[in-house]
């Protein structure tokens, strides 16, 4: 268990020598940004403390069920009042990311804003553009950090319904309902504490895991028919779609998520990448199993990063051309990678 001892007590003296504060999730947010954005904010203004948050942009149907989203301000949505709620903040908190492009058109207002920054993450390579950074990827998810930094602030766990739901919510949604990334026993101690706390464990998951639509399914059901490639000597595989793609299937945004994960399921498949056309470049995803270092690839050749197993990035090119160039990175790099186990 990493000793949070050496955050809890600034963090505490910033909470509480601070005003107006300001949580701020990423771009895109998923479930992990979103479920510790609405935990931090429940705890903080049961406390009494004036909170605002802002999504740099939508949230997804699968996330506004949740109890206090409809108080997240939409950067894209409401330009000015979001300007104003960053100028007046007494303290910044930034939570499920490290890298400043992830606030995305709200980037320079926050990185320019001179109010003290507190990142709460847990990916790896922090850049360094907070005054305080706990950014710790032991942790399965920021949700499990949150919570273990408030228990210790708090001298007990929180157990409110609302802040157990959303710290619940990130752990489910960043392990893939416990099966990736780095949970540990620890993470099964807080999901327990947090049921006996009385959340309901299948209306959660019901709301979180089924919420797609018919075209979504369909959708999936094409991917995987007719845009999969498998390289089985590389051990990878390979999903694309075009903009028409999407368009035939009246694509929503979050229609896609996951898709990147499905190739892994197949034998011997360690690594596998999602490409999406989009308006001059391809959006990638990449995922792994075991020690092929996805985000590796993905910061070297896409222009991206992440962790070890789940990464992204993209290619300013059409997408048959980032088809090309990735098969051809992936050929001559395959044993490199491979060799760093
Ligand atoms: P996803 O495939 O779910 O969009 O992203 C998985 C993870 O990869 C994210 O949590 C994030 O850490 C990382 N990631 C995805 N796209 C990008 C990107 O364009 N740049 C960076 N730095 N990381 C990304
Ligand atoms: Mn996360």
């Amino acid at each position: 268990m990493p000793d949070l001892s050496k955050y809890t007590k600034r963090l505490s003296e910033h909470f509480f020598n601070s005003d107006n504060i300001l949580l701020i999730s990423h771009i895109n947010p998923d479930g992990d940004a979103i479920g510790s954005q609405l935990a931090l904010y429940h705890y903080l203004i049961a406390t009494g403390k004036k909170v605002t948050m802002i999504s740099p942009n939508y949230l997804q149907e699968f996330l506004k069920w949740m109890d206090g989203s409809e108080h997240i301000n939409i950067f894209i949505r409401q330009r000015e009042r979001c300007r104003k709620l960053i100028e007046n903040a007494g303290l910044i908190v930034m939570l499920d990311f490290n890298q400043p492009d992830r606030l995305g058109e709200m980037e320079d207002i926050v990185t320019g804003s001179r109010t003290t920054k507190i990142i709460i993450d847990h990916h790896l390579n922090p850049k360094g553009f907070a005054d305080m950074e706990i950014s710790d990827p032991t942790f399965c998810s920021t949700a499990e950090l949150v919570h273990e930094l408030i228990t210790g602030i708090n001298k007990k766990p929180v157990s409110t319904r609302a802040y157990c739901e959303a710290i619940y919510v990130g752990i489910v949604t960043d392990t893939g309902n416990f099966e990736h990334g780095p949970y540990t026993s620890r993470t099964f101690r807080i999901v327990a504490d947090l049921l006996d706390t009385g959340i309901e464990k299948a209306r959660i998951l019901n709301l979180v895991y089924n919420n797609f639509s018919e075209n979504r399914l369909r959708l999936q059901g094409f991917a995987l028919n007719e845009r999969m490639v498998v390289l089985p000597e590389y051990q990878t595989a390979y999903i694309w779609l075009t903009k028409a793609d999407l368009t035939a299937y009246k694509y929503v945004k979050g229609d896609t998520e996951g898709f990147v994960n499905l190739p892994l399921s197949i034998k011997g498949i360690n690594f596998s990448a999602f490409f999406v056309e989009k308006d001059g470049f391809v959006k990638l995803s990449f995922r792994s199993i075991g020690n092929f270092p996805s985000n590796k690839f993905a910061s070297e050749y896409f222009s991206g990063g992440g962790h070890m197993n789940a990464s992204g990035g993209e290619y300013r090119d059409t997408l048959e051309n980032s088809i090309a160039y990735f098969v051809k990175i992936l050929k001559e790099n395959f044993i490199s990678l491979n060799g760093n186990k």
